[in-house]
């Protein structure tokens, strides 16, 4: 069994999806507003317009990173909706 590490890239992806920077497209992937005023990139489950991604030759960066948080927190969301009862 691993933990999940909430250090590094994660912590940072969560700090993305809870500062409230991702910004869902309507039918695939998700806007990311920079945290720093760099701009805004356009993110999906594997790809990332930002630099870091592009240098990075195809491994993860912290958008998409966050982006799966989120996909996550939204699935999750629907459930525990589904599960609710009217008490
Ligand atoms: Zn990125």
């Amino acid at each position: 069994m691993s933990k999940i590490d909430l250090s590094g890239r994660s912590h940072k992806a969560l700090e993305i999806v809870l500062g409230g920077h991702v910004e869902p497209l309507p039918r695939k992937g998700a806007v990311i507003h920079s945290q720093n005023g760099g701009g805004d990139y356009k993110v999906t489950e594997n790809f990332c317009t930002c630099p870091d991604f592009q240098y990075r030759g195809g491994n993860i960066c912290k958008h998409v990173r966050a982006y799966r948080v989120f996909k996550t927190l939204e699935k999750a969301d629907c459930e525990s909706e589904l599960g609710d009862s009217d008490e």
